[in-house]
């Protein structure tokens, strides 16, 4: 007995509950590349499996005159998550699937909602032949979750589309046109160590709320490591001290929530920071409400920085820009440009700070790696530019927008909503590879994905699959 039987659309969820059988986390997709290479062999359409771990499987037209082939496309890869509840082993199991009212979710694990809904049906529509639609090219990515290995290593001469549609988006009624690129930047500023003989104190910032650094930068959330900036340039005014070690963050795209910093001093450092942290508190206290400063003796550190390697460290922690840079001119409330300081470390004598710089322009991306530039160059320090991934810049003129607008309005009698996202998706990989390419984003209704609580609405799956049906009979 299936747990998905009787739902609709069947063929779809026929196939969402066979691949959930199929163990697909990122970095270990080859069951699932081998039965969607199964599925194409056994019903004698032509495919292509690459060395980057995609699947391309083509279909000709159906009951349909066009010509012009539309390339469908999700990632076969999922993230592998789960609670305490579950026993399973990722890497043999399949998900063990369940119904809740209008949700489906897989018991204390992520679903793969995202993206196996992308999969599911592109299989039904594979599967078909009662569906009218033009030549199709479906486009399985592998590791979109991990780097978007897949999309990167893509030979895009295999596609002969020039219309893209991707289902990898987690929300009815938006038609995706834009997304962020990025790049990582790590700073290292080397600093002069000599022996302390003075009180060691740690210094922490926490109690903030942190956050995504694409989807939620907007939110103006406090980062840790900025605020310990301040309270350190604060602190100077107001005794002498010396940096031992500052640290905050582990993660690029992370919004830092903690950061702490060991300094040496013969003052009263404790009462100095509480008093910062007073100053500080009104200051912060809609973008960290339940923001600590605090300070504690601690352990005596052997070596200290420097008087100058500590007033270098702070003033370039000051100098270096984070958060919000631009706003969209576009997209109203989308974030165009942003940089997210999320990792701090210290290591031996040398500081790292690394960023996260997203821009939804290319251009405006450069514009601010610039600037990062200029101020390593006047702070004697070392820029290094790492894992770039272009942006999927917004399309003035679309035509594939303006029809899949025009269906939706016709089926639902309101407008679809265009929006764009200030993170990564595989789209803007695809528009530097293929020339030209018109290409929209769009998804059923998902929550908590990459959590045990993914869950996937399938009355807005039943409803996304009528719009692209209605979609594809129409182009
Ligand atoms: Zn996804």
């Amino acid at each position: 007995m299936r747990i998905l039987e009787g739902l609709k659309p069947e063929k779809v969820f026929e196939y969402f509950e066979a691949i959930s059988a199929v163990p697909r986390g990122s970095g270990d997709t080859d069951k699932i590349r081998d039965y969607c290479v199964n599925f194409a062999a056994e019903r004698g359409l032509k495919y292509v499996a690459d060395d980057a771990g995609n699947v391309i499987i083509y279909k000709p037209s159906c009951l349909s005159n066009s010509t012009q082939p539309v390339i469908l496309q999700g990632h076969l890869d999922m993230v592998w998550e789960k609670d305490d509840t579950s026993d399973i082993n990722f890497e043999t199991d399949g998900l063990e699937l369940a119904v809740d009212g209008d949700y489906i979710h897989a018991k204390g694990t992520t679903l793969g909602g995202d993206d196996g809904i992308a999969v599911a049906m592109c299989l039904a529509l594979l599967d078909s032949d009662n569906i009218r639609h033009p030549p199709l090219e479906i486009l399985f990515t592998a590791d979109e979750e991990v780097g978007m290995s897949g999309a990167e290593g893509l030979d895009a001469s295999l596609l002969n589309g020039k219309r893209m549609i991707n289902l990898d988006s987690e929300a009815e009624g938006f038609l995706w046109v834009s997304c962020a690129g990025g790049v990582r930047a790590d700073i290292a500023l080397d600093t002069q160590l000599e022996a302390n003989a003075k009180t060691t104190f740690e210094i922490t910032v926490s109690g903030l709320h942190g956050g995504h650094s694409g989807a939620e930068i907007h939110k103006g959330y406090a980062n840790a490591n900025k605020v310990m900036g301040r309270v350190l340039e604060k602190l100077m005014l107001k005794c002498d001290f010396n940096v031992c070690g500052i640290n905050g963050g582990a993660m690029y795209n992370a919004i830092t929530r903690e950061c702490s910093c060991t300094v040496a001093s013969d003052a009263d450092i404790c009462g100095a920071v509480c008093e910062i942290s007073k100053n500080l508190a009104d200051e912060y206290k809609t973008n960290a409400p339940d923001m600590v400063i605090s300070a504690v003796s601690c352990p005596k550190a052997e070596l200290i920085m420097s008087n100058e390697s500590t007033k270098a460290v702070i003033s370039l922690l000051n100098e270096l820009p984070d958060g919000v840079i631009a706003m969209s001119g576009e997209i109203e409330g989308l974030v165009e440009t942003s940089l997210n300081l999320g990792v701090l470390k210290t290591e031996n004598d040398k500081v790292s700070f690394g960023f996260s710089v997203r821009s939804g322009k290319d251009n405006e991306r450069e514009k601010l790696c610039g600037t990062l530039c200029e101020i390593c160059k006047k702070n004697s320090c070392i820029i290094d530019f790492s894992s770039p991934y272009p942006a999927w810049e917004f399309k003035p003129d679309s035509p594939l927008r303006e029809k899949m607008s025009a269906v939706y309005r016709e089926m639902y009698g309101k407008e679809i909503e265009i929006t764009a996202i200030h993170a990564g998706l595989e789209c803007g990989i695809f528009c530097g590879k293929i020339e030209e390419l018109d290409c929209v984003s769009l998804g059923p209704d998902m929550f908590d994905i990459h959590t045990p609580q993914e869950r996937l609405s399938v009355s807005s799956c039943e409803r996304v699959w009528n719009y692209l049906l209605r979609v594809l009979e129409t182009i």
